[in-house]
């Protein structure tokens, strides 16, 4: 790794414990809050079968989280069987991303800057957080007492919905951005070309004008201002372009992934 990659990871490290600090859920509270949720979400989600697709999608995002997780969390990878355009993770390390977005990514560099933007709400708490701050929507209530423990009685009856889908994928615009720049010190430590990342934003902004309905999740959960791709870019000038040229852009791993979840479709 590269002087300049060591000092930025180092930057986003001590982000990422200061937020540790203001959380108090442990990470094994997480962990088993996060399983449960997965496994509802698992249940009720139309889920691509394709094993090989996922196994890839589970090394790429293993390339990411060994450079990305200090607490080594059990992640776990899952293909949404849908057209639309999202991506969202659940805490304890589960990642959802819909076919829709892997059809769109023009490469192994964009399709990853989304993986490292995921993993980068779960490592920096986000998700966590996210849960923390909606105490007050019951079914959300149910869960995190029951996990945690934290709200005084026991509760026996758990219920989930697949409305969970929808907490995990609204941030604040701050968190955005720290997923953002988070996202591009991963991606530079695995040895993958972070300009992906506002490549890719800047291509789902100009399809949105042409297919308005396929964007919209991706939108609404991630605020897109032009602004976020400067910032982005900003970030990225903390790299000389001598490192960047020598990371990974493309691979043939990639193509194949994306072919094969294509083709997943055609397929019905
Ligand atoms: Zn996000």
């Amino acid at each position: 790794m590269t002087a300049s990659a060591r000092m930025w990871t180092r930057m986003v490290a001590l982000g990422a414990a200061f937020v540790t600090l203001a959380c108090d859920v442990s990470i094994a509270e997480e962990d088993e809050l996060g399983d449960r949720y997965a496994a509802a979400l698992e249940a009720q989600l139309p889920l691509l079968s394709d094993s090989a697709s996922t196994a890839w999608l589970a090394l790429l995002g293993h390339r990411i989280t060994r450079v990305a997780d200090d607490a080594r969390r059990d992640w776990h990878w899952y293909l949404v069987d849908d057209s639309t355009v999202n991506a969202f993770a659940v805490p304890g390390g589960h990642v959802f991303i819909h076919r829709g977005l892997v059809e769109r990514a023009g490469s192994l560099s964009e399709f990853a800057g989304v993986v490292g933007h995921e993993v980068a709400h779960v490592t920096l708490r986000h998700s966590v957080d996210q849960l923390r701050s909606r105490t007050k929507a019951n079914v959300i209530v149910t869960v995190f007492c029951a996990v945690v423990n934290a709200c005084g009685s026991p509760v026996a009856q758990v219920a989930l919905d697949v409305g969970g889908k929808a907490l995990f994928a609204k941030y604040s615009r701050d968190d955005e951005s720290q997923a953002d720049s988070a996202a591009v010190g991963y991606l530079v430590e695995a040895g993958i070309d972070p300009r992906g990342i506002p490549s890719f934003f800047a291509r789902l902004e100009a399809e949105r004008s042409t297919n308005p309905t396929a964007l919209d999740a991706w939108f609404g959960s991630h605020p897109l201002e032009t602004s976020r791709i400067t910032r982005t870019r900003a970030v990225l000038g903390n790299f000389n372009d001598a490192t960047l040229d020598g990371l990974t852009v493309e691979d043939p791993g990639f193509s194949a992934f994306q072919s094969a979840v294509k083709a997943s479709n055609r397929a019905r």
